[in-house]
């Protein structure tokens, strides 16, 4: 499975062939990727078919659509059971996808289908890649009406925490921009806030977004919603996000899933507003999507919109999320497919 080895080492796939293959395979995986090694023109059929069955690190077990074609979910499976969820999000002038970074999650955020049913294992390098060569595949050989043949961003905002398995993305990210040749600007890390993970990516060379998801702007609420608060505090995670900032100079954003009478009460706004005019942070609002075991509901529309005009009220930039994929369970917080052995899901 060639994703799965570094691209230096391609030529271990291909023994006994001339270097120049390798080079051809690099191009086919990472610059103008395929569905299936048939249309891998220049190769040898011999060594077509050698790549038929092996091309990808997973198998696609489900493929689902919503938003009229433009959102596009895809399960994939690997040899171990693990399930990959992946989320295509066309729009006119955009293609952003939705990557996981782990099968589950470990870090339990209480309103988050992922976390609700556990963790399962770490993502190889090779299977975040293959994540996104898939979908520059799809893009670029099937596509999506109106939507541009390749991918524009990237947003590690699937199942699992990033920065929890930090060499593996780290590894992806370097294949993405080195290999791929996204731009470390097309790209976007969410994290819960893994301090020692934030402070880290600070000193890669790539200055990648970061994206913080927050939900609670005080540290006794923070550690009801996101139990590694508790590790990892409100002043730790503001003063690593800080630090992010300085070095990389990319414009912060804090994510904020709504939860009625939960973190959108005036209060909240106000401490959130605090933290985002210092970070010069972006704030997304994301109204709660539905998961099996979470008892919150989303705000009403006009409450949302309040928040919103609360903070923007104290110069915060504000971004209500439109949530794509909700009918499909593929929006924000709701991938959660296990391999049915482990885990409560199906
Ligand atoms: N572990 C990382 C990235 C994956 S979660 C993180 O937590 O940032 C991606 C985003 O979805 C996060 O901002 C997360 O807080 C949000 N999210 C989780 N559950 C959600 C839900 N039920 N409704 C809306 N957003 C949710
Ligand atoms: Fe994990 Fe992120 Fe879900 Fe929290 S919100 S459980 S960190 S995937």
């Amino acid at each position: 499975m060639p994703y799965l080895e570094a691209p230096e080492r391609l030529g271990e796939v291909f023994e006994g062939e001339p270097g120049y293959r390798a080079d051809q395979l690099r191009e086919w995986l990472y610059k103008t990727p395929v569905l299936r090694p048939e249309s891998m023109t220049n190769l040898p059929g011999g060594i077509r078919q050698r790549l038929e069955g092996h091309l990808w690190p997973f198998e696609v077990e489900l493929e689902q659509f919503a938003d009229k074609g433009r959102t596009r979910k895809w399960l994939f499976r690997a040899p171990d059971g693990a399930a990959i969820e992946s989320v295509l999000m066309g729009y006119p002038r955009r293609a952003t996808l939705c990557i996981s970074s782990q099968a589950g999650c470990a870090l339990g955020c209480t309103f988050c289908a992922t976390g609700q049913f556990g963790f399962e294992r770490n993502l190889e390098a090779g299977e975040i890649v293959a994540q996104v060569a898939f979908a520059q595949a799809f893009l670029r050989q099937i596509g999506m009406p109106g939507v541009p043949d390749h991918l524009t961003n990237i947003v590690f905002m699937g199942m699992g925490e990033p920065l929890a398995n930090y060499p593996r993305v780290r590894e992806a990210l370097r294949r993405m921009i080195e290999f791929m040749g996204f731009s470390a600007r097309s790209i976007t890390v969410s994290t819960v806030g893994i301090v020692p993970g934030i402070r880290m990516l600070a000193d890669e060379p790539w200055p990648v977004y970061l994206a913080i998801s927050l939900h609670a702007a005080d540290d006794e609420l923070r550690s009801r919603l996101v139990p590694i608060n508790k590790r990892y505090s409100l002043a730790e995670l503001e003063a690593a996000a800080a630090d992010y900032l300085e070095k990389k100079r990319r414009r912060l954003s804090i994510e904020w899933t709504m939860m009625d009478g939960v973190n959108d009460t005036a209060d909240q706004a106000e401490k959130l507003a605090r933290i985002a005019l210092r970070l010069r942070a972006h704030v997304n609002l994301i109204a709660l999507n539905p998961t099996p075991l979470t008892q919150e509901k989303a705000p009403k529309g006009t409450v949302i919109r309040a928040f919103a005009g609360m903070l923007e009220g104290r110069g915060v930039n504000v971004t209500i999320r439109d949530t794509r994929g909700r009918d499909i369970d593929a929006a924000c917080g709701q991938l959660r497919v296990f391999s049915g052995k482990r885990g409560l899901g199906g």
